[in-house]
């Protein structure tokens, strides 16, 4: 008899990469043995931050550039959805399906932020306590993104949340 198929990381983390790109955390923790490979491999310079800001600098908007190199928590990290996916809580095409509900949330956001304006300049000012009349459209699609974020990815899901990664 044959068990269902296992559900790798990447049957859902390659049409994603919510977790680079910096809407869900604002930066990665690296450990002394992630910097030390990436030194080795010219990635990163020596007395710099122990910490990667996101959206990651490695990140092409599909793709990890440094998959080989990359820092642990990376390798180990699973969002609410992909563990429940490998956990058989949900099924593939459910974890599928929330993804491409965040990822239209993540468009609409990305496109209420006005050209010339950066993503950590957009999240700013949604995060202002009181965020410009003009604004507004920003602030409520960046707290529609996090609505979602908060149900289906994070686990720490207990509002508006930005938080480190390990
Ligand atoms: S948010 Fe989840 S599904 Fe998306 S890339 Fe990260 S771990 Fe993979
Ligand atoms: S190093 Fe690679 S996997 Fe890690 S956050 Fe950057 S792009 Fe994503």
């Amino acid at each position: 008899m044959s068990g269902a198929v296992p559900i790798e990381p990447n049957d859902l983390c390659l049409d994603c990469g919510m977790c680079c790109g910096g809407h869900v955390f604002t930066h990665l923790a690296l450990t002394e043995s992630d910097c030390d490979r990436l030194r080795a491999a010219g990635l990163h310079q020596a007395g710099t931050q122990d910490r990667f800001d996101l959206p990651c600098r490695f990140f092409d908007g599909a793709r990890c550039l440094i998959y080989a190199s990359r820092p642990a928590v990376c390798a180990s990290y699973r969002c609410k959805t992909l563990a429940q996916a490998q956990d058989g809580a949900i099924s593939l095409d459910e974890a599928k399906e929330r993804l491409r509900k965040v990822a239209r949330l993540r468009q609409a956001f990305e496109t209420a932020i006005p050209d010339g304006m950066t993503m950590p300049n957009a999240i700013a000012l949604a995060t202002r306590e009181e965020t410009p009349k003009h604004y507004l459209p920003i602030r409520l699609a960046y707290v529609a993104l996090q609505v979602i974020i908060d149900r289906h990815l994070r686990e720490d899901g207990d509002g508006i949340v930005r938080q480190r990664m390990g």
